[in-house]
């Protein structure tokens, strides 16, 4: 349908090529189209030289295309830098760009807000606001690659909001950021975090995209996982696992599983034997981080504790390593930019 709310960014080139058969434009027209917004990333119709200015002010009056306003931005004195990107309905979300050795990654948010509720994270205080869309994404991709002047390599859907809460959209970003004629991401460099909502992991796993699925463990007992994080009430440990092994058979994909270790919490000697029995179920990797003590609750622990916990997983034959932790003097912390911004 023609109208003037058409989200021009987040359509394929097929649903570009659909467009402009029903406006009487030529396909290779959407061709070109498709290389200004996702190839050259240009941020106005006006730049899109090749197409004629009738086509153009068509776009305008009827296409949204808008660059997100950088409400912030903050640089770490280890290259990190954290940007608040606010959009025209006044809502804003987090976006951080880390550097490397194999390039720059990008953690970038998927809701504005999360229902998800768990203890240790600053995004979910004030609940789901909404979704994001799969253009709103790119966008987060886009601009953080304009503010850093570096091509990004690789995406983590790590910050605000929880993936599979906004399956669709997160599909649709998925094949727009990985598409060869555009941003041209490599399919593995896109990981999807999730907190394990198991119906959608199915979902998921049937699509067969060749995307890295991560899920946040936090603790490997099922009670203790609960009281951390409430999603685990509704979808039981024992279930997210088995939808894990599910999705590892259908996709030939290794799962990562996240651990932030809270001291006194879930670093303790039975926790290390019961993640040793998980990991030992299907192919995977456990990435150990320490909490971050900027974040939500009474949360604490060190490089070394985690550097302890993962020596212990390794002595066990499991494959983990500690993740480099940067931006530790931005408050890299998952939602506390926007929520010191915002005052929420
Ligand atoms: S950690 Fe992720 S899933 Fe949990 S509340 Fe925060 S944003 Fe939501």
């Amino acid at each position: 349908m023609i109208n003037n709310t058409i989200d021009i960014l987040s359509y394929t080139k097929k649903e570009l090529k659909a467009l402009f058969q029903e406006i009487g434009e030529p396909a290779y027209r959407a061709n070109q189209l498709f290389s200004w917004l996702h190839l050259k990333r240009v941020t106005t119709y006006d730049e899109m030289s090749n197409l004629p200015e009738k086509m153009r002010r068509w776009l305008r009056e009827n296409a949204i295309f808008e660059r997100p306003a950088v409400l912030r931005k903050q640089i770490s004195k280890d290259g990190t830098e954290k940007y608040l990107l606010g959009f025209s309905d006044g809502n804003a979300v987090e976006t951080v760009a880390m550097e490397y050795e194999h390039g720059v990654s990008l953690c970038i948010s998927t809701q504005v807000g999360c229902r998800m509720g768990c203890a240790f994270c600053a995004s979910t205080v004030n609940g789901l606001v909404r979704s994001l869309t799969a253009s709103e994404m790119l966008m987060e991709v886009y601009e953080s690659e304009r503010q850093k002047g570096k091509k990004i390599d690789s995406v983590v859907l790590m910050g605000i909001g929880e993936p599979l809460d906004n399956l669709d959209a997160v599909v649709r970003f998925y094949e727009q950021i990985t598409d060869e004629q555009g941003y041209g991401m490599k399919n593995r460099s896109v990981t999807v975090s999730t907190c394990g909502i198991a119906p959608k992991i199915y979902e998921l796993a049937d699509m067969h995209k060749q995307l890295t699925l991560s899920l946040s463990l936090h603790s490997a007992f099922s009670d203790k996982r609960s009281r951390i994080m409430p999603v685990n009430l509704k979808y039981p440990l024992p279930e997210v696992l088995e939808a894990c092994k599910y999705y590892v058979n259908e996709t030939g994909r290794r799962i990562t599983f996240e651990y932030t270790v809270i001291h006194g919490t879930n670093d303790m000697d039975e926790d290390v034997n019961e993640l040793v029995r998980i990991a030992g179920m299907m192919q995977s990797h456990v990435n150990v981080i320490p909490v971050n003590s900027a974040g939500r609750g009474n949360f604490s622990a060190t490089r070394k504790d985690a550097e302890v916990f993962a020596s212990k997983l390794n002595a066990r034959g499991v494959n983990a390593t500690v993740r480099r932790t940067l931006g530790e003097d931005i408050s890299a912390a998952c939602g506390q930019l926007r929520r010191e911004t915002q005052q929420l």
